[in-house]
This record gives structure tokens, C-alpha cells and sequence, in this order.
């Protein structure tokens, strides 16, 4: 018997890193899970694991969330993970960046969570789930402005969300990971100036001596979609090896 036997789960971002773990880890534990991510051939990757479906979803596009939102009388969990890391202080971010990085982070959250909330609600034993970064339990963190700004907005939205539908038996909690080691954290080491001491940054500041694994988050990520967890909500589920101590 499976943890997550016959939950219904939706998820963005699911290509690669914790969405691809998290989607792989929801359908070992028994879950109907519907990976989307806007990169179709690497989305591909899942196909054929049982459990799984896949649809290409641009989750910044409210046609095509709304669409999504259509194929499904009811779901057990939204887990909203897209998200893009802009690399500067304010003074380098400029309008662009910082519209673009909103939108991805903060603004498809509130799309998706608008256009499934009915949905989470109509199944009667409920937890959407929501993805952030741990701006309040880690010290501050340079050349993140942008970035950390987003993340902090998840954190409102997740508490928000939590209150209000309370009484509906609707959970919300997001996932605070420290560093994870995932494709697009490679690519971002790759494109900085001196990549091998772009690393040593990253290793700095590792109080354990590593990364996180996607797999280790996915493992969260299971307990708090599941009926295990069902006296949490409005949290900030952290999981940094310690970074924030
Ligand atoms: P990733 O960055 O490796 O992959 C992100 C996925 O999002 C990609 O498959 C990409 O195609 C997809 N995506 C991008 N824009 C999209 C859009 N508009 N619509 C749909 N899909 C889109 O993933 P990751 O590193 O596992 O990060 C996942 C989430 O966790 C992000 O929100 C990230 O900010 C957060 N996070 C990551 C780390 C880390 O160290 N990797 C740490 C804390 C939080």
C-alpha cells in the first residue's frame, strides 16, 4: 500500500529536478500524477512511468493553466514548483528582471492556485502545496534581490492561502530546500565568469559538506501531500542542512 494511494496530484515544473523527483516519489507511493512542465522533450523523460502523465504547460500563460484546470473534475494536491533564479544585486536587475522573475515565481502561483482551488476543494480531503526558498530561515543571501523578493512573496501567499481555506480542510504549506544540486543549478555555476570558484561558493556554505539531492525534497514532499501531515499547514516546511544555524 502506497502512502499516496489514489491522491490525484498535479505538479509544474516537473522536467527535471525536484519536480521530476517529486513527481517520480508521488507515483512510487500509489498517487494519479500529472507532471507538467513547458519543456516538452525533456518532460518526455517521464512517459511511460506508471503513474504518470505528462502535458506541456507554460504555467505563466492563464489560457493554458485554465485548460489544465478543465481536465480534472477534482485533484488532492497542486504542487507548484517552477521558478527561475535571476543572479544580481537590485542595482542589477532591471525592469525586465524583475517582471520576468515575478511572473515565473510569484504570478503563476497565484494562476494555478486560483484556477485549481475549486478543484482541491471539491475533493474533500485536501493539501495544495506550494514551493519557496528559505529567505526567512537563512541569512541573507547576495545577488539574490530579485530572486529572494519572489520567494518571500511564496511565503505570504502560502499563509494567506492557509487562512483562508482553513475551514475548508484545504492545507497549504511550502517547501524551503537550501541548495540543491539540479540541472539548472549546474548551468547557473556553468555561467559565471570563473565556474570552479562559483562551486567553491556553493560548497562554502554547505554546513553538512554537500548539497541537497532533488530526491531528499521529493521525500518532504510526499510527507507533506500526504494524510501523514494532515495537522500541517501554513508552514514553511525547511529543508537546508542546516544553512540557516
Ligand atoms: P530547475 O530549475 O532545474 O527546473 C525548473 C523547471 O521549470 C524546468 O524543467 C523548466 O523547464 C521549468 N519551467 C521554467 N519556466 C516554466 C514555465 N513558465 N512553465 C512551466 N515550467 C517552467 O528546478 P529546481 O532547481 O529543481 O528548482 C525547482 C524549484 O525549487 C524552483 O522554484 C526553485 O527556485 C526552487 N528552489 C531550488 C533550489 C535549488 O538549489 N535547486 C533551492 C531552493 C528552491
Amino acid at each position: 500500500m502506497g502512502r499516496l494511494d489514489g491522491k490525484v496530484i498535479v505538479l509544474s515544473a516537473a522536467a527535471q529536478g525536484i519536480g521530476k523527483a517529486s513527481a517520480i516519489a508521488f507515483a512510487k507511493e500509489g498517487a494519479q500524477v500529472t507532471a507538467t512542465d513547458i519543456n516538452g522533450e525533456k518532460l518526455k523523460e517521464l512517459d511511460g512511468i506508471p503513474g504518470i502523465k505528462t502535458k506541456v504547460v507554460d504555467v505563466t500563460k492563464k489560457d493554458q493553466v485554465e485548460a489544465l484546470a478543465k481536465d480534472f473534475d477534482y485533484v488532492d494536491v497542486l504542487f507548484n514548483v517552477a521558478g527561475f533564479v535571476h543572479h544580481g544585486t537590485i542595482l542589477e536587475c532591471e525592469e525586465s528582471d524583475w517582471d520576468f522573475t515575478m511572473n515565473v515565481n510569484v504570478r503563476s502561483m497565484y494562476l494555478m492556485i486560483k484556477a485549481f482551488l475549486p478543484k482541491v476543494i471539491l475533493s474533500g480531503k485536501v493539501c495544495p502545496l506550494l514551493i519557496a526558498y528559505p529567505l526567512i530561515a537563512c541569512p541573507g543571501v547576495v545577488k539574490r534581490c530579485v530572486y529572494s523578493t519572489s520567494k518571500a512573496a511564496i511565503i505570504g501567499l502560502t499563509k494567506s492561502v492557509a487562512a483562508d481555506f482553513l475551514e475548508q480542510g484545504i492545507r497549504c504549506n511550502c517547501i524551503c530546500p537550501g541548495t540543491v544540486d539540479t540541472p539548472s543549478l549546474r548551468e547557473r555555476i556553468q555561467d559565471r565568469p570563473d565556474p570552479e570558484q562559483a562551486f567553491k561558493d556553493f560548497m562554502a556554505r554547505q554546513k553538512t559538506g554537500r548539497m541537497c539531492t532533488a530526491e531528499e525534497v521529493a521525500h518532504l514532499c510526499v510527507y507533506l501531500a500526504s494524510d501523514e501531515s494532515a495537522y500541517v499547514t501554513g508552514t514553511e516546511a525547511i529543508i537546508d542542512g542546516g544553512w540557516r544555524l
